[in-house]
């Protein structure tokens, strides 16, 4: 069976990050991409609030950029999924996992980077505008819709923390809420009711998204008078919560009640040793590529010093 010091899962932002600083500190990495290589930041288009690209880049061409110099250290990136974990209890143990279903890999240090993908509502025209006015992150892509109207769906604090935000640089908001209240928490819910360039339309849901070449309306029904209606909208922002990709973890690693991983406080040191979590597998409140990528650096660090306990 193959043995590593240090093995990457995922290839976002968190996972390219840990690569590139344990490649440079002679840890020779393996990482396995995942199903969705390079993470979500593929699903955007443009780029904007990453430090160092002052004119923006495509996501894309980002992580593209970001595999290129984990691998110009050694990096091996490779193919496959984890498909299951058996991690060690005793520090210094090698941890096993299976690539795939079928090949055994070992490793001392496992970076847990495998994110978390952003729920959608499953209508065919909101794949069909995706990146074309459809986005699941007002921080990410808001900053393209200024001056225009916009549509928010969801009730959660992420909804209304993403209807705010946009409200401030956009003429009107219009949030689409399901049921005939919100979930988000009640100082949220305020802010959100206070401004006044925000409007909710409750009981709600979205029928359809129409455009040319990107969103131009939306069409919503109301569910208790089953009316329609068209609003005018250049972006959809789908705010329904997101799931962290933490199935394999499920029972092994301490995780919260919706399922995104617990390192301790200020580390990114799970209860197992010697298997860190980085990114928005363990981040429900920032998700940013440069949050992720800081946190990617971090398991790095830990996992460098982790095995020089152990040499
Ligand atoms: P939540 O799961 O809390 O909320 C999802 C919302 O989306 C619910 O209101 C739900 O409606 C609605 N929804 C789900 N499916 C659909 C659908 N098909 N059509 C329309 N609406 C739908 O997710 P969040 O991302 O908002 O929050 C996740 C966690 O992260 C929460 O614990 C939250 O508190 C936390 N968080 C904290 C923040 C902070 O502290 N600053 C910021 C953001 C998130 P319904 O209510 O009807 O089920």
């Amino acid at each position: 069976m193959e043995q590593h010091d240090c093995l990457i899962i995922g290839s976002g932002p968190a996972g390219y990050t840990a690569a590139i600083y344990a490649s440079r500190a002679d840890l020779n990495p393996i990482m396995y991409v995942g199903l969705q290589p390079g993470g979500q930041l593929t699903t955007t288009t443009e780029v904007d609030n990453f430090p160092g690209y002052p004119e923006g880049t495509d996501g894309n061409a980002m992580m593209d950029d970001l595999k290129k110099q984990a691998e110009r250290f050694g990096t091996d990136v490779r193919w496959g999924m984890v498909t299951e974990v058996d991690f060690a209890n005793k520090a210094g143990d090698y941890h096993t996992l299976t690539i795939d279903g079928e090949t055994k890999i070992q490793a001392k240090t496992v970076i847990i980077s495998t994110g978390a993908t952003a729920k959608y509502l499953g209508l065919p025209s909101e794949e069909k505008f995706m990146g074309f006015g459809v986005s699941a992150c007002a921080v990410c892509d808001g900053f393209f819709y200024k001056g225009q109207e916009v549509v928010v769906v969801g009730a959660g604090d992420t909804a209304a923390e993403e209807a705010t935000y946009l409200a401030k640089i956009c003429p009107k908001v219009t949030l689409l809420v399901r049921r005939d209240q919100m979930r988000a928490s009640k100082a949220m819910q305020n802010r959100v009711l206070n401004t006044n360039n925000i409007e909710i339309k409750w009981n709600t849901e979205t029928v359809e998204i129409q455009g040319g070449q990107s969103v131009e309306t939306v069409v919503v029904k109301n569910t208790l008078t089953g009316e329609i209606e068209n609003i005018a909208a250049s972006g959809f922002f789908v705010a329904i919560g997101h799931k962290p990709n933490t199935d394999i973890f499920k029972g092994i690693l301490d995780m919260d009640e919706t399922g995104y991983l617990t390192p301790t406080l200020g580390k990114t040191a799970t209860n197992k040793p010697g298997v860190f979590a980085a990114g928005d597998v363990a981040d429900k409140v920032y998700r940013q590529a440069v949050t992720a990528a800081g946190t990617g650096c971090m398991a790095a660090l830990e996992s460098e010093r982790y095995l020089s306990e152990f040499h």
